[in-house]
């Protein structure tokens, strides 16, 4: 097939190219043809000082050098043909190779691209979001054929103590020790995958039930039990494990994961170090792994609020724009923190649905700030995980049109942590983001480990020195050296600075003598409501701009 297709393009391009060369031969054949004509009126005038049809006969008859003459529009014309297939055969072969080479480079690197989005680097494990894409499947065909389901968590207790002594590269090793572990005592076609740091999974697509997991269980801690060894030190490593089964314990990937990890805290309490959920342990567990259910419902009930915190220029003292953070107010525990439930949704799928309502309520109240000539520019947190996913920029595209902002009103938040995880990727998320129009900004600047120089070459516009610096700027000398440095070496780069976390005057006074761009903490305003925020807007001593937008 592919050969044919290749076969006919060849034939085109041959066809094309001829047809380009055979017009050139043509020119020829005509320019030999009217030198004959001259060359002949010539002789006869020569020979007789006059042109006569009896003249040009005879010149025609007996010039030796005019029968040459007249033989060359036959060899140009059959040259031309020649010469005009071989180099259209050339030609189009060399276009042709170029492209098939160019074809080939453009899918290996979206098979790569693929690749990393479906794996986990570390193991070549298929990571969690393939695993999910899996476990799907297997629940479509066990529903088709009345089969069960079972699914594992494996869970290296005691990695934490593990990566404080070895340090991140040394405990690579361990994690692809115990992942070749792993898929030594499964069998073939069930799936081993890599979901979290410390947490693999393995799905059984025909089980037999609690007493086949539970065996495999037991051999998984058997096969876990010889020391592991790196650097010639032997550590030895612990596993718990949680067990469900479908659809005995849910019928949807989400509530079966969510009912595995209740079953792997009980796992971890018990002495066995593994068990098969029960719903009697949801009393027992802890909120986060219950509440992880519940965050479907509270997007889709609107349990859900976007507060926003003001921005302001220091050295104008005029409002610049608002963050917006989200707030979840759940009818059993009243408010919960974003600090607790965003790692948690990382941890699930949940983060994208949670993604794209932020990025809908805050969009449209931005536009609607626009609308009442309040032009402030809207921040809103994108998480690790969304920078990974190459869907991201049109799921903006999509809010941006439907809720009728421009990307100039609006700076994405990201963080160092999505950079340092999954850097090629992130980064052409960001170029096209930052193509689009939207201006980046890296969150939390300071503690993470990525240096200014190495952020140079992302398509950021902003840099947020973390509160943690900003607090203690007046009473710890260090910090107040780090926050003078990092805003001296981030103007040199290029960025405007944030601080976040002012909590006084003094420390806005502070920052101004050092040159920073913007301030936001409570000493301006806590995060508030939208119409807290617009009375505070009324009130407050910093002024929007009539002109923000830059
Ligand atoms: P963040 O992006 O660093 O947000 C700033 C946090 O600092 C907010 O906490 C804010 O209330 C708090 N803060 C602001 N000024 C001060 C101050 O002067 N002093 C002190 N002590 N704290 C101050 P919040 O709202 O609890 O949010 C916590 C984190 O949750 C955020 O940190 C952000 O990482 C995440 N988050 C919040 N909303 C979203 C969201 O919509 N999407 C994502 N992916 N993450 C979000
Ligand atoms: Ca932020
Ligand atoms: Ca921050």
């Amino acid at each position: 097939m592919v050969i044919a297709i290749a076969n006919n393009l060849l034939g085109d391009n041959v066809r094309i190219l001829k047809g380009e060369v055979t017009k050139a031969a043509y020119q020829g054949v005509a320019i030999a043809m009217v030198s004959v004509v001259v060359a002949t009126l010539l002789v006869c005038f020569y020979q007789n000082n006059s042109i006569t049809a009896a003249g040009i006969m005879s010149a025609q008859k007996n010039n030796f050098a005019l029968w040459i003459m007249d033989g060359v529009p036959f060899v140009f014309a059959l040259w031309g043909q020649y010469s005009g297939s071989i180099i259209a055969y050339q030609a189009s072969a060399i276009i042709f190779d170029q492209t098939q080479e160019l074809r080939n480079k453009a899918e290996d690197l979206e098979k790569k691209a693929n690749y990393t989005a479906t794996h986990d680097v570390i193991t070549g494990l298929p990571n969690r979001s393939l695993f999910y894409d899996r476990v799907e499947q297997g629940i479509l065909s066990a529903n088709h054929q009345k089969k069960q389901l079972s699914i594992l968590l494996v869970e290296i207790a005691n990695f934490k103590e593990v990566y404080d002594t070895l340090g991140r590269t040394s405990s690579d090793q361990i994690i692809k020790q115990v992942s070749s572990r792993l898929q030594g005592v499964v069998l073939g076609t069930d799936s081993v995958a890599r979901i979290d740091g410390n947490i693999f999974s393995i799905l059984l697509t025909d089980s037999m039930g609690d007493m086949e997991t539970e065996i495999l269980a037991e051999r998984i801690q058997k096969v876990l039990e010889p020391a592991l060894v790196v650097e010639r030190l032997s550590f030895a490593v612990h596993a718990n494990i949680g067990i469900v089964q479908f659809p005995e314990h849910g019928e949807d990937v989400d509530t079966l994961v969510q009912k595995a990890g209740v079953a792997l805290y009980m796992a971890s309490k018990s002495k066995d170090g593994y068990a098969v959920y029960e719903p009697s342990f949801d009393q027992h567990s802890p909120r986060r792994l219950t509440l992880m259910s519940e965050l479907r419902h509270a997007i889709e009930r609107d349990q859900l609020e976007l507060y926003y915190q003001p921005k302001v220029s220091i050295q104008t003292d005029e409002l610049f724009g608002a963050e917006a953070l989200v707030r979840w107010h759940h009818p059993k525990h009243g408010f919960i923190s974003p600090d607790e439930f965003i790692p948690m949704a990382e941890r699930t799928r949940m983060i994208k649905p949670l993604t794209l309502w932020v990025l809908k309520e805050a969009f449209q109240q931005c536009a609607e700030w626009h609308r009442q000539g309040k032009p402030l520019v809207v921040s809103v947190n994108l998480s690790a995980k969304d920078l990974h996913d190459p869907e991201l920029p049109d799921l903006i595209a999509g809010v941006a049109v439907s809720t009728g902002i421009k990307p100039e009103w609006v700076i994405l938040e990201i963080t160092e942590g999505s950079i340092i995880s999954h850097p090629e990727l992130t980064l052409e998320i960001l170029e096209r983001l930052n193509n689009m129009g939207y201006k980046l900004s890296i969150d939390d600047f300071g503690t993470g480990y990525s240096s200014l120089a190495y952020l140079k070459k992302m398509p950021l516009t902003e840099l947020k020195i973390d509160r943690s610096f900003v607090e203690d700027i007046l009473v710890s000398e260090n910090d107040d050296v780090i926050v003078n440095a990092t805003i001296n070496l981030a103007h040199n780069l290029g960025f405007k600075v944030t601080a976040e976390g002012v909590e006084s005057a003094e420390i806005m006074d502070k920052l101004k003598s050092y040159g920073c761009d913007v301030a936001q903490g409570f000493y301006l305003s806590k995060p508030a409501t939208v119409s807290d925020f617009d009375n505070w807007m009324e009130t407050s001593e910093w002024k929007l701009k009539s002109h923000n937008i830059n």
